[in-house]
Order: structure tokens, then sequence, then C-alpha cells
């Protein structure tokens, strides 16, 4: 009888919908019944056995670590603990998670670190985009602030209209998104 979490049992519930896997294929892929695994996802670990559930770890590269949070509820960086993040930044300039501002009429964008869980959270949580891990300019590690410390590249490229007055563009859209982000 295998012992992971009911969190764990979703997360693997969700990987083999991710993978597109009818529950009766991989069931015989792993070697057990349908009804079983169906029970497994639904939150009782115990109906299958601690093989069967390290063979379904390997098919649906979902690893067993208890600490492993479900997609969607990371925790902040900071908060993390034990779990094994990977952490990156959002490079889609028009999302939340990157605070505009203005030095010397050039505007920069101030990236979120976010965390990343290394089984498929790779997508910013706010707009779905593909999350970068290194500098996309020159692959050195992130560092705080706007641009790489290794190659001076900004890490989030602005897309703004021509002949935009950026100071009131970045003013506008750091009221906005401070609003949104306390509707979250
Ligand atoms: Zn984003
Ligand atoms: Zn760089």
């Amino acid at each position: 009888m295998s012992n992971v979490s009911k969190e764990l049992c979703l997360r693997f519930a969700e990987a083999r919908r991710a993978k597109k896997f009818r529950q009766t294929e991989l069931a015989a892929r792993v070697g057990c019944t349908q009804s079983a695994l169906s029970m497994f996802e639904g939150g009782q670990p115990t109906k299958l056995s601690e093989e069967t559930v390290r063979k379904l770890s390997e098919v649906l590269e979902v690893p067993l670590v208890e600490e492993v949070p479900p997609i969607g509820t990371l925790p902040l960086p900071g908060l993390v603990g034990s779990v094994c993040v990977v952490h990156g930044f959002c490079p889609n300039c028009q999302c939340p998670s990157n605070v505009p501002y203005v030095v010397d009429g050039r505007l920069f964008y101030r990236p979120s670190r976010k965390v990343a869980s290394p089984t498929g959270g790779m997508r910013c949580t706010q707009c779905g985009e593909m999350l970068e891990m290194s500098c996309p300019s020159c692959g050195a590690p992130l560092n705080d602030g706007a641009c790489c410390a290794a190659c001076g590249a900004a890490y989030v490229t602005p897309v703004v209209a021509e002949g935009l007055d950026v100071l009131v563009y970045a003013k506008t859209r750091r009221e906005e998104i401070i609003q949104l982000r306390e509707l979250e």
C-alpha cells in the first residue's frame, strides 16, 4: 500500500490528463485496474501498491516528493522551505508581474521573480507565458533588477506604440498593476 498524500494523488491525475492518457490505458501500462487508479486519483492512495505508484511516477514524470505543491498554489519565494524550485521571470511586458519604470526617457520593466515547479509549472501563473529561467540574451543566471548584470540586456523587452509618452504609460500601468494585485 502506498501512503502518498492526497495532494500527490491529485497531481498524478493532473499529470495523466496533461499527457492525454485515459485511465484504462495508464492502468494497463502500470499494471493495475482502472477502478483502483480512479480511486487513487480521487485521493485514496492506499488503493495502489507502492510499486505501482513508483511506475506511475515514472510514466507521468511526477516526482514522489511530498512537499511539491500542486500547480497554481505555489508558495512565494522565501516561504518555500524544502521544495525544490526553479526561479524564472515572465518575459511578457504586458504581464502584471512586470513593473514598468522610466530611466532617462527609456522604459524598463522590473520582473518579479516567479517560482516554477520542476514538474510542469514553467508557465507564468498570471498570463500563461513560458517563464525564462536565465538571461534571454546571454544565458547568465538571473539577478535582481530589470537588466542582466552579465551582459546588460533588459530582461523584458518593452513593446509599446511609437510616440507614446513612456512616463505617463509607466505611471498608468503601475497604478493598474497595483489594482490588479489588490484583487488577487
Ligand atoms: Zn506573465
Ligand atoms: Zn545577459
